[in-house]
């Protein structure tokens, strides 16, 4: 499969049918996790590997990692009902058996993984919502992609976070990210952000790449 074809096929996926202001519920753009996706797959960390997708939402990483040869994938989502429309999506492309559809919260999750991919909530509803997320994916994972606002900020916070949980940012994408008009406080049909893409890796005690 092309890049070009995983981002559409990814973009035609059913979305969230109320979503929910105070979970974030923005889904991927295709062409994000197309990129993620290609990177990791490039990297050796998708294919045969077992995958968690943590917010997996309507699963556009969770099918992706599928579609790039993933062994198994769990998606975990709070959202019962997001989490039956990712069912639908997996379903719908034949990959109902690579997924393993986990309705809890993140905290709560505890398979150990090679991979982690997630777009978790960038904590513009409520301040720091990404921390459980990148916790929990420093605890069961050996590498992790995850997608966070391309801010000063943002970015000295990860970098210092990853580091005190013995990880270190290997790579780093800065993309657009057209967030649609879903809830009543955008004021534009398409809100365009700029967003990083990470990689991170575990770091031995010696602080090499393990
Ligand atoms: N990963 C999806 C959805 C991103 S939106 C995609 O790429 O399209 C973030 C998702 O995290 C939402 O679906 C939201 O319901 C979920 N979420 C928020 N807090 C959560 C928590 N504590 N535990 C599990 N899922 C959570």
């Amino acid at each position: 499969m092309r890049k070009k074809h995983l981002a559409m096929t990814l973009s035609r996926l059913k979305g969230f049918s109320s979503p929910k202001p105070e979970l974030e519920q923005y889904r991927t753009p295709g062409d994000v996790a197309a990129e993620m996706l290609w990177l990791a797959g490039s990297l050796g960390d998708i294919a045969g590997k077992v995958v968690a997708d943590l917010g997996a939402g309507t699963g556009v990483l969770a099918v992706g990692a599928c579609l790039m040869g993933a062994g198994r994938v769990y998606a975990v989502e709070i959202d019962e009902h997001a989490l039956a429309v990712a069912g639908e999506n997996a379903r719908a492309l034949g990959l109902g058996d690579c997924i393993e559809f986990l309705h809890m919260d993140v905290s709560k999750f505890s398979e150990t993984v090679d991979t982690v991919v997630m777009n978790p909530p960038f904590g513009s509803q409520s301040p720091h919502a990404d921390r459980p997320f990148l916790l929990k994916a420093f605890e069961v994972a050996g590498v992790v992609y995850s997608v966070h606002l391309a801010k000063p900020e943002v970015r000295r916070f990860i970098e210092t976070f990853s580091v005190d949980n013995g990880f270190r940012v290997s790579h780093r994408l800065s993309m657009p990210f057209e967030l649609p008009a879903q809830f009543f406080f955008h004021r534009k049909p398409v809100e365009r952000i700029l967003v990083d893409v990470y990689r991170f890796e575990r770091l031995t005690v010696d602080g090499t790449p393990v």
